[in-house]
């Protein structure tokens, strides 16, 4: 037996959705701003303006991708930071222009949306609307456009959803809220949707759209926001006024660079990357459900991310299937985690309507660039028996 971390075989990465590995390419486009290329951005003479060329080149070709202007991209430290700024920065602005106070958000957001809201409640006095969702973990865009009211100031939808893999109709959320109140601003966490989805700022029309560059295969640590030209926002971090006074501090070069690389890798191939993903992806879904009696796939049949594979596993709780699978050198996750000797379900099931006692069985699969047919293969090999065990464990426990 081996696990993840402590054999020199390499591990199976079934895992894309927690994090890529960072594609060789995009260390070599990192380097030369790491080893001589260290200038300051903001410095004129030409050590500084090597650093800014290489920020302007990498703004320049994220812009490129998702259709937007150079001067609508903040590069940030993480998808987090840019949830964080898009919707503290949107709200806290259109309170201070219209008094608007009210945000719309789904109940199935990741917690870097999900807490940010809770924090402007608490902080801010801000009333918020959690719109609900079906049992694929969709949202209704009418029931969001219900939502808003006259004094809302923000609409948050996540493009495709972590734990389920789930894709929402942001488009058409933009569509009805739009139609609704104009003047109400629309976010989008796109951060799982990031180099294998087509992300086109236009078709999709939001105001506000968050990336982060570990979900394809550039460092942890950096994330972008794109802001449409005109859209209101406070900036939450004060200082030297870099990326246009909407996010101060020293921009960190090397990794936007490396982000920049990564994000035109994935679109330069994204059918070849979304087809190698889906059809292994399908290969586990099938797989599973043949082999696992009683696991039902958890999130949309068909409108999902094509690298994601995600199950509940009913009498089975995840963390030991985790643990389990972890021995055999395969690394997954799950959206149950034991806290304090119970099992916490996750918010994303529960939001579905899945029964507690099946969510604590929550797998979740997410294959990668360098996923193989051989990594599917082990996977349904050993995956059964673990269940087995892991059933029976709960049954004696
Ligand atoms: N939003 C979603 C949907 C995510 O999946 C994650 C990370 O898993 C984040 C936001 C946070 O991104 P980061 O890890 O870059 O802070």
């Amino acid at each position: 037996m081996r696990t993840c971390l402590e054999s020199s075989v390499p591990p199976i990465y079934l895992d894309h959705a927690a994090t890529t590995p960072v594609d060789p390419r995009v260390v070599e486009a990192m380097l030369p701003y790491v080893r001589e290329g260290w200038g300051n951005p903001s410095s004129v003479y030409a050590h500084g303006r090597r650093a800014r060329r290489a920020l302007d080149d990498a703004r320049d070709r994220v812009a490129n991708v998702l259709g937007a202007r150079a001067s609508e991209i903040v590069f940030t430290g993480c998808g987090t930071e840019s949830d964080n700024l898009a919707i503290k920065g949107a709200a806290m602005a259109a309170r201070d222009l219209t008094g608007a106070r009210h945000i719309v958000t789904t109940t199935v957001e990741h917690h870097a949306v999900l807490h940010t809201v809770e924090w402007l409640q608490r902080h801010l006095g801000f009333e918020a609307t959690f719109v609900r969702v079906d049992g694929w973990g969709r949202v209704d865009p009418a029931a969001v456009a219900d939502a808003v009211r006259d004094d809302t100031a923000l609409v948050s939808v996540m493009l495709a959803n972590n734990e389920v893999g789930t894709l929402q109709p942001v488009a058409e959320v933009v569509a009805a809220v739009k139609a609704r109140n104009p003047r109400v601003l629309v976010h989008t966490d796109a951060v799982q949707a990031g180099g294998l989805i087509p992300l086109d700022v236009e078709a999709l029309n939001v105001d506000l759209l968050a990336l982060s560059g570990h979900k394809f295969y550039a460092p942890k640590g950096v994330g972008v926001l794109y802001a449409r030209r005109g859209t209101p926002l406070l900036a939450q971090l004060s200082g030297g006024g870099q990326e246009r006074g909407w996010r101060s501090g020293t921009e960190n070069v090397p990794y936007v660079a490396g982000l920049a690389e990564a994000f035109d890798l994935a679109y330069a191939d994204l059918e070849g990357r979304s087809a190698h993903a889906t059809r292994l992806r399908d290969r586990l879904i099938h797989g599973v459900l043949e082999g696992v009696p009683d696991a039902t796939l958890t999130g949309h049949p068909s409108e999902r991310m094509p690298n994601s594979a995600s199950f509940a596993i009913k009498g089975a709780d995840g963390e030991s299937l985790l643990l389990n699978l972890d021995q055999e050198g395969i690394c997954a996750s799950s959206g149950s985690a034991c806290s304090a000797g119970s099992i916490e379900v996750s918010h994303v099931l529960r939001a579905m309507g899945v029964p507690d006692a099946i969510a604590r069985g929550s797998l979740r699969l997410t294959t990668g660039s360098e996923t193989t047919d051989a990594d599917v293969d082990r996977l349904l090999a050993v995956l059964p028996g673990i269940v087995e065990r892991v059933r029976s464990a709960v049954l004696t426990g």
